[in-house]
């Protein structure tokens, strides 16, 4: 499988993370990408080739002009105000008392734009977070040129990223923008499988209300897990994209025998949809030893996993998200796609 990868995702390396109101080393870390990349190579799991540069369009087809520059400038503003550590948002819009950005002020700007408190800022993360992006959409490029699946090593994760929030360490969603990139280059529906464990509330709003991008999330039930606010089963899609939601929340403890269970019946409802191209956010903190998940899957299981997907038959476009598990997450990774090339025929479905 063609695999697309940089160094340069491992130049985001925040040294704090709120946690359990302690400031901790991020769990999302450089280290991630080491362990993927040295697996698929221990694998000979294909072709490693580097993302080249799509500019700022595809970003800001998915992004709010505000958000991206927001992002851009970030960082110096932060500086500019006199501040030493990283980034961490403080303060959010009043509920019922003005949601508007009236202040220019830093801090106001961090919170307004802030999905969650936990995801600091630092000096490098908005050329990391457009490195990510570059790394899905040269990705999506050898799909559609030749058909064949692809793997995009995407660091930092992209599906907690809504139009104009960032959180849950994603900034710009690069599942979302490979998906519109696809719509706009003439694939005419795109289905985005999110197997991670926590749900992916920036992909469902981005395209809450279309019927030719589909999401279809399997994950930790929101009223046990983050992001807490979305992820219910009832949330299903508005106006034309009434039916192109559809979320499979699981209680903790989730075991593979359930987990695969509800992935049948998520892949049951792509196939329904019909999509020219499934992107899948692929994040394996589904498994058992991930240190801010609950779910119980084994290596193995992930084998299993990537047959199945690859059952769908489709122009397949595979892209990192979460996995914290580093020591074991090169190879629930290398499993996921060798699990799927070794099921894989086009055009089956
Ligand atoms: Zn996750």
């Amino acid at each position: 499988m063609q695999i697309v990868h940089t160094e340069d995702s491992k130049r985001r390396a925040a040294t704090t993370e709120l946690s359990g109101g302690h400031l901790v080393a991020p769990f999302e870390s450089p280290a991630r990408v080491d362990q993927v990349i040295a697996a698929l190579r221990a694998r000979d799991s294909g072709p490693i080739v580097a993302p080249t540069s799509h500019g700022m369009a595809p970003i800001a087809a998915v992004h709010d002009a505000g958000y991206i520059d927001f992002l851009a400038s970030a960082w110096d503003d932060w500086v500019a105000a006199g501040n030493t550590g990283e980034i961490i948002p403080t303060i959010w819009p009043t509920r019922r008392l003005g949601e508007t950005l009236r202040s220019r002020h830093i801090e106001a700007r961090v919170g307004y734009y802030a999905l969650a408190g936990e995801t600091s800022i630092e000096a490098q993360t908005y050329e990391a977070a457009r490195t990510s992006a570059d790394i899905a959409l040269s990705a999506l490029d050898h799909v559609l040129a030749t058909g064949a699946p692809a793997f995009g090593l995407c660091r930092p994760p992209g599906h907690h990223a809504a139009v104009d929030q960032f959180g849950g360490y994603s900034f710009f969603n690069n599942a979302a923008i490979a998906a519109e990139s696809a719509r706009q280059r003439g694939v005419s529906r795109v289905a985005i499988l999110d197997v991670d464990f926590h749900h992916g509330n920036g992909t469902q709003q981005i395209f809450y209300e279309r019927a030719d991008v589909s999401f279809v999330s399997l994950h930790g039930d929101p009223v046990d897990e983050f992001p807490y606010f979305s992820g219910f089963a009832d949330e299903r899609g508005a106006g034309p994209g009434l039916g192109y939601n559809r979320n499979h929340p699981l209680p903790p403890g989730t075991d593979y025998v359930v987990w695969s269970g509800a992935l049948d019946a998520a892949l049951a409802e792509i196939a329904a949809q019909a999509p020219a191209l499934l992107i899948v956010s692929l994040g394996t903190d589904i498994f058992k030893d991930d240190p801010i998940s609950s779910f119980t899957l084994d290596s193995d299981d992930f084998v299993d996993c990537g047959a199945r997907i690859a059952a769908l038959g489709l122009p397949s476009l595979f892209l990192l998200e979460g996995g914290y598990a580093v020591a074991a997450i090169g190879t629930n990774i290398a499993n996921t796609l060798a699990g799927f090339e070794a099921a894989w025929r086009p055009g089956r479905s």
